[in-house]
């Protein structure tokens, strides 16, 4: 052990125990959880195969200089919430905030934007911002990207995947799609002007985080959750007005074919989003369920970013879904998923225990959907029916004496009124069988 490092390991020479709690804002996410999160995330991969994106995998860590030049400087998450810090050869590295910004990076350095891509990625992203419900310093998302179509077909499918999600999920009654689109950046520029006259003379009225955006980053003010600013802004030139004709014209396409969708949506015209690499038609899809953390998807197009990593310019939108909220709403809607354990094994002692074991072991290969919990440690039967109970099985499989000698088992009904029966080693596979198709997995 090098004797530089001490400072690693304190010696506790007073003090045997120490307690470690997680990180504020850093969530673990337990074992009463992860079914729901599996089963979101299954269903979340097999809707985006069905539209045909392919997953990438990236770092977790990019350099500091990625996010401050796609994201923009002034904006909420690179001017306060990165998680920042100089490696050991003193370069600044930063925790992924959101994942676009690495996509586009990765999709440029392997130069795959030859040819349309559609990519997506899972994982965690880290904003050093207040938790609260729904607001974490660690979250997960799934971003979807999609690179080389300039149409807003290209749009329309986002967000029709998107809904497919929420339908396959359950949770798409819950969701309301607000849309925009806020042009070109010459667009914006020229409203930008209009807009910073306006508010000049208004200036004291605003909010100090919106006066401060006066010089930095007018734009923004749309978004701001004051109510005094946003009393202000239903006076205030409109965006829309300042589009040039092929912003509008997109976007009245999109709407287009979300009505061929039929996908209801509301034109939300101070939506603007949080990240500077967006222009022309942005989305998101929000709740009344959660309270003020009620965005659970957001995007829209970033047609230049791919040119300002360095890449041949190339058209691409997409969108990022927020998994906390995703599972918060579907707690909120009482969405279950079925048990760890549908079989629970019981047998009498260490003989019947050893009997059981090859049993098992031949009914999982034979039936790899069953989750068969076999009951460990010994101890009487009543013990083991308790265990039973707890771990949410539908039957027990009950193995005492006779059962091995006649080579039988008893079936015990754990959460139905279904009638307890014992039933030779051979009928126990067609039972199986049964029950399978009655859940619906086979
Ligand atoms: P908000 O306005 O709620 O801060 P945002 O505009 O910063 O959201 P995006 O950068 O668009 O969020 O990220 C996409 C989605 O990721 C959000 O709609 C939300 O569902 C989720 N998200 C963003 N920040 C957090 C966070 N700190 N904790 C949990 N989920 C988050
Ligand atoms: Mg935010």
């Amino acid at each position: 052990m090098p004797s530089e490092k001490p400072i690693l390991f304190p010696a506790h020479t007073d003090q045997l125990m120490t307690t470690y709690k997680a990180i504020r804002g850093m969530v673990d996410i337990l074992p009463a959880a992860t079914p729901l999160w599996q089963s979101m995330e299954t269903t979340a991969l097999e809707v985006l195969a069905s539209y045909g994106y392919e997953e990438i995998r990236l770092p977790v860590i990019e350099s500091t200089g990625l996010f401050a030049r796609s994201i923009g400087e002034v904006t909420d998450i690179v001017e306060k919430e990165m998680y920042s810090f100089n490696d050991r050869n003193d370069d600044s590295m930063t925790l992924r905030p959101e994942g676009t910004a690495g996509c586009v990076r990765a999709v440029v350095q392997h130069n795959l934007a030859t040819t349309p891509q559609r990519l997506w990625y899972m994982g965690p992203m880290f904003r050093y911002e207040r938790p609260q419900k729904g607001r974490q310093r660690q979250f997960h998302q799934i971003g979807v990207e999609a690179f080389g179509v300039a149409t807003p077909d290209q749009d329309a499918e986002l967000i029709a995947l998107s809904r497919q999600l929420w339908r396959r999920l359950g949770v798409d009654d819950a969701l309301t799609l607000e849309v925009n689109s806020i042009g070109s950046a010459s667009d914006r520029a020229r409203y930008r002007e209009a807009l910073v006259a306006y508010l000049s003379d208004r200036r004291e009225a605003l909010d100090i985080d919106s006066q401060r955006r006066l010089q930095t980053n007018p734009l923004r003010i749309l978004d701001s959750k004051s109510p005094d600013t946003q009393e202000i802004l239903d006076a205030a030139p409109a965006l829309r007005d300042y589009l040039d004709s092929e912003s509008r014209e997109e976007f009245d396409q999109l709407l287009a074919y979300l009505e061929a969708l039929d996908i209801p949506y509301r034109i939300n015209p101070r939506l603007v989003r949080g990240l500077d690499y967006y222009n022309k038609s942005v989305f998101e899809w929000t709740t009344n369920a959660l309270g003020a953390q009620g965005t659970v998807c957001g995007g829209g197009r970033y047609d230049s970013l791919v040119e300002i990593f360095g890449g041949k310019p190339m058209p691409a939108a997409g969108f990022a879904v927020g998994l906390e909220r995703l599972i918060l709403l579907m707690q909120a809607l009482e969405i279950t998923v079925s048990s760890p354990a549908d079989l629970y094994v019981i047998a009498a002692d260490e003989g019947t225990y050893r009997h059981t074991l090859p049993r098992m072991d031949a009914l999982r290969r034979q039936f790899p959907d069953l989750n068969i919990v076999q009951h460990l440690g010994g101890g009487s039967f009543k013990s083991q029916f308790k265990r039973a109970d707890k771990s949410g099985a539908s039957w027990a499989l009950v193995y005492g004496e006779t059962e091995v000698t006649n080579n039988q088992v008893t079936l015990k009904p754990l959460r139905s009124e279904a009638a307890q029966r014992t039933i030779g080693d051979a009928e126990l596979t067609a039972f199986l069988a049964d029950f399978l198709a009655e859940t619906q997995r086979a």
